[in-house]
């Protein structure tokens, strides 16, 4: 991304790979500059990095404040709740009030989708999508790349499955255009009612059976069953959910041996994964892709604060 003239991260979808490749290549060195401690507060001095999560967040916005702070930004968590969004305020006078605060970075978290794209229209700041509705969130997938390719080496050529609720996740779908671009097969396994039809345009694998889907895979990413997003019942209960789609030690050894067991989290721990396997060390990187969250925010920021319109000459 450095060197062009990308002024926002909206999705993946429609990045080229070597955009991609240099945004983890930057985060890995973040990623190591962060094991050594060490901290970089003048790269962003005198940025403002406005959060503002429309949705909840622990991980991402947590690790966006944190990113911003290692780099020297001066960060603010705009809190919607007690915003005057929710006193009737449109999304587009948001916006205009965060331009006259020339806010340089905006964080955003919204429950439609394309609603980064719309603020961003209307921003001098460059605009980073922290999660929109299904859409996208294009940091976790850089993120899930990043755990990937530091156990694996690679990318390309890996098979990696992404199991249960593909419907509601935008995680899943920005998974699907990245990894897709950097040449893994991508699977996605779950039932009918929460893989969208239309999802094998997108160049994956469609698995309704949990032992075909994981024969051999490299990763397994489970996704939470999202039910804040479902209009009616798409699974009978919990317990049935985690019989069939609940990743589990019996379902897993149906991957290779050595495969990387992911979750984007907030997870339900016994619906769409065992405590046993999330908590194994020596199969989950579950808490590896939470600090690569921050190396990769930190990439993005240090890419994006120069393309902030106003700053751009
Ligand atoms: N944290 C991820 C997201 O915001 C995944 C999830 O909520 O299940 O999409």
């Amino acid at each position: 991304m450095s060197g062009s003239a990308r002024r926002h991260l909206l999705a993946i979808e429609g990045m080229q790979p070597p955009e991609i490749l240099s945004l983890l290549d930057l985060a890995e060195n973040y990623a190591l500059l962060n094991r050594s401690g060490k901290t970089q507060r003048d790269l962003l001095r005198g940025r403002t990095l406005i959060n503002l999560f429309f949705e909840d967040s622990t991980r991402t916005r947590t690790s966006f404040e944190l990113a911003g702070k290692r780099l020297g930004a001066d960060v603010i968590n705009m809190a919607v709740a007690t915003s005057s969004v929710n006193k009737g305020e449109t999304l587009l006078d948001t916006a205009a009030t965060l331009n006259a605060m020339h806010c340089d970075l905006l964080v955003v978290r919204h429950g439609q989708s394309g609603a980064p794209s719309l603020l961003a229209r209307k921003v001098d700041a460059a605009v980073i999508n922290a999660g929109d509705g299904t859409h996208e969130h294009p940091t976790q997938a850089l993120l899930d790349a990043l755990t990937i390719r530091r156990r694996k080496g690679r990318i390309a050529g890996l098979t990696v499955a992404i199991c249960g609720d593909i419907a509601h996740s935008r995680v899943a779908r920005s998974n699907i255009h990245l990894l897709g671009a950097l040449g893994a097969r991508v699977r996605v396994i779950g039932p009918p009612t929460l893989i969208p039809a239309e999802i094998g345009r997108l160049g994956v694998e469609v698995f309704h059976d949990m032992a075909a889907g994981l024969a051999g895979a490299d990763a397994v990413m489970a996704l939470r069953l999202q039910t804040e997003r479902m209009v009616r019942g798409l699974v009978p209960s919990a317990r049935e959910y985690f019989r069939f789609w609940g990743l589990d030690a019996d379902k897993l050894a149906a991957a290779r041996p050595d495969a990387l067991v992911m979750h984007p989290g907030p997870m339900n721990r016994g619906v769409e994964i065992d405590s046993a396997i999330a908590d194994d060390p020596a199969r989950s990187v579950i808490k590896e892709q939470v600090e690569m969250g921050v190396a990769v925010r930190m990439a993005v920021l240090d890419t994006l604060a120069w393309s902030a319109r106003r700053h751009a000459a």
